[in-house]
Order: structure tokens, then sequence, then C-alpha cells
């Protein structure tokens, strides 16, 4: 992986110059999108620069305990006081995410704010609305690339217990607990030298995955027991929720986080799907195995994307077509499927 020494320059000197910094991350936020936007903003504050967390849409629960989430603001809560930051920002990161339209509630006011912006991040093909890329699709997580930028700019010892804390977060979660976008040493060497700044990572685990609440473990009874489909045909299993079933679990913000992995890990399946109801759509989450990439699945038939084991997209039709839909697009990607399974084992 390369950070260009240049990139580190302009950002140094960027961070020198501007005095209304806001850090963004993308909708439905993930632990790498909350971990990465957090480390920035502890990372800024130990440099002297005071800076805001903008955030889409609420934060699942078990990230609410994170360090310094009580001085973010959330988008969708407080409309009028998320459109001054983004126009008087005059330096804009873009956290976790490739594209403006990724924080969905405030893209145009994105596009038009006159701040410089600099995106980390990585997916692939970031678009062309930056001053500065830091993009790398190698890494784990946007929270291992900043970690990276921080240490290539000879920072590193400003590492903090609280920044280590959300870089470890973003690390976790975004691979599943250290067990896919895994293996490159440099991951666990990162995880380590935060491990070295006292952070209790038993814990972190803990407050992230042994959280659920009743219902959202009830929930996942659900789609396990009677709201899975395999078709050993297609080496795809998938699951579905209707708003009804969301209702009925009393469905909070992050319930079905994971819940896809779930399809993904029964032997011999090699994509996974999980279809989610909400008012005008139906949501869609993409896993894979292997060399098999959902993302261009994802860009092709359901106007989203992602990375090439994990995507997500949207169908504008109903629960029933949208199953019947994504059935009927699986007979001409079967040799690919399978092939990818058998590479994979
Ligand atoms: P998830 O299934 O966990 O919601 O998303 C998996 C991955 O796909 C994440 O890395 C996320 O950034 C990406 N992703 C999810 N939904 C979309 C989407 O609608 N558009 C794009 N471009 N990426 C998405
Ligand atoms: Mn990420």
């Amino acid at each position: 992986m390369a950070i260009s020494e240049s990139s580190i320059v302009y950002l140094l000197k960027l961070l020198g110059e501007k005095r209304d910094v806001l850090i963004t991350t993308h909708y439905n936020p993930d632990g790498d999108a909350i971990g990465s936007s957090l480390a920035l903003y502890h990372f800024l504050l130990s440099q002297g620069i005071q800076s805001k967390v903008l955030i889409p849409n609420e934060l699942p629960s078990f990230l609410q305990w994170m360090p310094g989430i009580q001085s973010t603001v959330i988008y969708s809560d407080n409309t009028d006081e998320g459109n001054a930051l983004v126009a008087s920002a005059d330096l804009i990161f873009s956290m976790d995410y490739n594209a403006l339209s990724r924080v969905k509630l405030f893209t145009d006011q994105l596009r038009t704010a006159t701040a410089t912006r600099i995106i980390i991040d990585h997916h692939i093909h970031p678009e062309n609305e930056f001053d500065l890329i830091f993009s790398e699709t190698t890494v784990s997580s946007t929270s291992e690339l900043l970690f990276q930028i921080i240490n290539e700019a000879g920072l590193s010892g400003c590492i903090n217990k609280e920044m280590a804390e959300c870089f470890f977060v973003g690390i976790m979660t975004d691979t599943g607990s250290f067990s896919y976008a895994c293996n490159r040493k440099e991951t666990f060497e990162i995880a380590a030298s935060l491990i070295s700044t006292g952070i209790d990572v038993e814990r972190i685990h803990r407050m992230v995955y042994d959280t659920y609440s009743e219902s959202r473990m009830r929930l996942l009874g659900r789609c396990l027991e009677t709201n899975m489909k395999v078709l050993p045909e297609y080496a795809t299993a998938y699951i579905w929720l209707t708003k009804e079933e969301l209702e009925e679990f009393n469905y909070q913000q992050g319930d079905t986080e994971g819940v896809v992995n779930y399809a993904l890990s029964i032997e011999n399946v090699a994509v996974a799907a999980l279809f989610t109801e909400r008012d005008d759509r139906v949501r869609v989450s993409l896993r894979s195995k292997g060399e098999f990439s959902v993302n261009e699945f994802a860009r092709k038939h359901f106007n989203g994307g992602g990375h090439r084991n994990a995507a997500g997209g949207d169908v504008f039709k109903s629960m029933t077509e949208s199953l019947a839909w994504f059935e009927s697009l699986l007979p001409a990607y079967s040799n690919e499927i399978h092939k990818s399974l058998a590479n994979y084992k």
C-alpha cells in the first residue's frame, strides 16, 4: 500500500490553514464509519484543531458508547444545524464512502459546499469530487487507512486511548472480528499497536457484539428459521424481512447488522443476500465468498455498490417481486458463482 508523500504534505498544509473542519460519513453508519470519523476527530483535537462530526442518520445502539459520540451531530434530527455546518466549513472530510450521494440526506449541500474536500476511504472507484484523495482498497477498513496516514505523517505518537478505541472498533467491525478482509499482516500490527495504548479489546468486543436486545435476538431467529431460502443450484442463500416483521420485533437501527453473514456461513453457499423492506424500497445487502464480485452485481442490478465481497443497494419493487427478480438474475451468474466457490475452498 502506498500513501504518497505529496498527499501527506498537502494534508498537513490544509490542516495548518483551515479553521472550520467538518467530518462526514455515510448514511446508516457502521462501526468503521463512526470509528474512523471519531478517530479523526480525536486526532485533530490532539493537534489543537476543533472539528465537528456530522452523521446523516441515527447510530446503532452498539456504537453509542464510543468516545466523542456525544459531540457528534445527527443530520436527520438537526437539519438546520447540519446545513449550517456544511455551508460554513472550509475543510470537509468524507470518511468511509466513495460518492457524495452516500450521505443521502445532505448530498446536494456537500456538492455545492465551498470547502476543500478530502476523502479517506477503502471502497473502489472514488468519485471525482475531491481535492485530496486517500483511497486504498487493500486495507481492512477506513480506520486502518487513517491510522497509516497518521503514521506516515510521523504523528503516531499522538495516538491516545480514545483514538485507539475508535480505530479498533473500525477495524474489528469491518473484518467481522478479524475473520475477513484481514489477510495482511499490517492489520494485525496496527491492532497490536492499538492494544499497546492500554485499550481493553475484550471490553470493546463485548460492547459491540454482546449487547443484543431480546427482540433483536428473536428477529435473528425468525430470519434463520422461516425467512431464509437456500438455492443450492446457484450456491446462493437469501433472507428477507418485511416491514410488518420489523415492527413485530420492535426493529431498532442496527438490528439487522450481521444477519446476512449467517446465510453466507452455510457450506457451499458463495452468495448471500438480505432483503429488508423500507417505506419506498427494498434494501439489499449482499455478501460473497471468493472472486465473485457482489460490488459489480449491486452496481449492475441494485443501483448500489460496495466492495467485492460486501455490497448493498436498493430495489424499487414490492418484497415478493424483489425476491422473484433476484432469483431470476441468478441463472446467468450460476457458472461464475460456482467457480468462485470452487476456488475459495
Ligand atoms: P451493508 O450490506 O453492510 O449495508 O453494506 C456493505 C458494503 O456495501 C458497505 O461497505 C457499504 O459501504 C456498501 N454499500 C451498501 N449500500 C450501498 C449503496 O447503496 N451504494 C454503494 N455504493 N455502496 C453501498
Ligand atoms: Mn468501511
